[in-house]
């Protein structure tokens, strides 16, 4: 990713869902992010074009940009596509995982193993989200990574939206088994271990908390009638 302005817009887009601070469904004005980003209105919205473009905003005719709401269907199919993807691309980093790769995966988990509980919601779904693409990178098929990148950020919408504890994001355990099986260069051991935690991250999204709030709407209207 380059470092335009575009990009810092989609990185703060990114890291307000992760956070949960921008909600599904909230509509992000052209005008209001003019303000906030110092930018010119063609800017905003290449951003908003390319968000769009990664599955994560809505843009409606005449009524502007919204965040999306992915519903639980889509979630999963975003979760099966990675699981698809994931697989071959941890086939390619065993393939070409040499020391200098196998030392660039060990620094990484050193940084997500400095996260603490003061440590942003932001800040750890980037680090998750950093582990599965620097395989990628290392898979060196740049088609793959590239529909990567674009299923990453729409998991951490899915996230933003549905996960509701720390628990929902990847565990850091998980990500050194699997750089041991890389370092072992057992490809058949890694891609297993890979599919396990994508398979774990997905069981642990709470879809129902969504519908939670649905039930708190219906007890109150209850409490009108
Ligand atoms: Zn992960």
């Amino acid at each position: 990713m380059t470092n335009s302005i575009e990009q810092k817009i989609i990185h703060h887009v990114l890291d307000a869902i992760a956070d949960q601070k921008l909600h599904a469904g909230t509509k992000l004005g052209e005008q209001e992010l003019v303000g906030v980003f110092s930018c010119s209105r063609a800017q905003i919205r290449r951003a908003l074009a390319m968000l769009t473009g990664y599955g994560v905003i809505d843009l409606i005719p005449n009524k502007g940009a919204f965040v999306s709401t992915p519903s639980e269907r889509e979630s999963r199919h975003v979760f099966e596509a990675r699981r698809a993807i994931e697989a071959t691309i941890c086939k390619n980093t065993v393939q070409n995982a040499k020391s200098p790769e196998i030392a660039r995966l060990r620094a990484h988990l050193v940084e997500e193993n400095a996260v603490t509980a003061q440590t942003s919601r932001a800040e750890v779904l980037r680090l998750s989200r950093r582990f599965h693409m620097i395989l990628a990178e290392i898979g060196q098929n740049d088609v793959l990574g590239q529909y990567l990148e674009e299923l990453t950020l729409r998991s951490s919408l899915i996230l933003g939206c549905y996960g509701t504890q720390r628990s929902s994001l990847c565990a850091t355990g998980e990500h050194e088994k699997i750089v041991e099986a890389i370092e072992g260069g057992d490809a058949d051991l890694a891609a297993a271990l890979l599919d396990h935690h994508l398979s774990h991250l997905e069981n642990d999204v709470d879809f129902s908390a969504r519908r939670g709030s649905a039930t708190a709407l219906a007890s109150i209207l209850d409490v009108a009638t």
